[in-house]
């Protein structure tokens, strides 16, 4: 019974989907032509991304972060797919901006497929991801925004009305590795933040300090942390720490692109 009704859910899901991109065609956010938010001509401008340790910044080749750099609440890895420029900081600005839910659906399909391809480089981040017992949560969105969103991507493109970019790729990052739980979010924001440009990375590291608590009455083991890009990083070792301190063991990240 459960099965049937989930076909049922996946087809109207589908029907939906072909009526929305018949009314909303799809364009290249860089050249303009019909097909893709990104093109195949475009597509070879992307740049892929150099694994780094996500506590030092130094180069790691598979991503995890170094022995010597281990500390009690760290991050244990860092999967970033792209360099954040070009075409590709272009998709993640309209898919921050303009509530484009297939475009997310696009960027995860296109990051797996580089993600399988470079296997010897993301063999640790894809066995980790599909382990059975790896949870994926995403990083909250700002207040401000989550209203902006839940109003805008739930008419467009059935997303759960709490929707938010991170949120979206994280659950189609699920989707596509066919978790049968999903995603869990077990994060949220304790306090407004600061708009960070220009900070640095200390001012940075004070205005986020106790800006997430946890949400979840029990934090799972191993956890994969989804979120648009990595800059300093600030943010997603914020998140890690308050998972770390309720309870996780492992928490990776991933990000469609690492500011270089
Ligand atoms: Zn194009
Ligand atoms: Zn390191």
């Amino acid at each position: 019974m459960f099965f049937v009704k989930k076909e049922i859910k996946k087809k109207a899901e589908r029907g939906l989907r072909f009526f929305l991109e018949a009314l909303f065609p799809v364009f290249c956010v860089n050249c303009g032509k019909e097909g893709l938010y990104i093109c195949e001509d475009c597509s070879l401008f992307l740049s892929e991304n150099s694994l780094i340790c996500p506590v030092c910044h130094e180069s790691s080749y598979n991503g995890k972060r170094h022995g010597c750099c281990k500390k009690r609440y760290s991050m244990d890895g860092l999967a970033s797919v792209w360099d954040h420029e070009g075409v590709v900081k272009k998709s993640i600005h309209h898919l921050k901006h303009s509530d484009v839910y297939h475009m997310a659906g696009e960027l995860i399909e296109r990051s797996l497929r580089v993600m399988i391809k470079d296997k010897e480089r993301f063999f640790d981040f894809l066995e980790f991801v599909t382990e059975e017992t790896t949870v994926i949560t995403f990083v909250p969105a700002e207040k401000k925004d989550e209203k902006i969103k839940s109003l805008s991507v739930s008419r467009l493109s059935c997303v759960p009305s709490e929707g938010c970019h991170a949120e979206v790729l994280a659950k189609k990052l699920a989707e596509f590795l066919k978790k049968e739980e999903g995603v869990q979010s077990l994060l949220e924001k304790k306090k407004e933040i600061k708009r960070q440009e220009g900070f640095t990375e200390e001012e940075k590291t004070k205005n986020l300090k106790d800006a997430f608590k946890s949400k979840a009455r029990k934090i799972p083991t191993n956890i994969v942390l989804v979120d648009d890009f990595f800059a300093t990083g600030t943010t997603m070792k914020e998140c890690t720490n308050v998972l770390k301190r309720g309870g996780a063991k492992k928490v990776w990240g991933f990000s469609l692109t690492r500011i270089v």
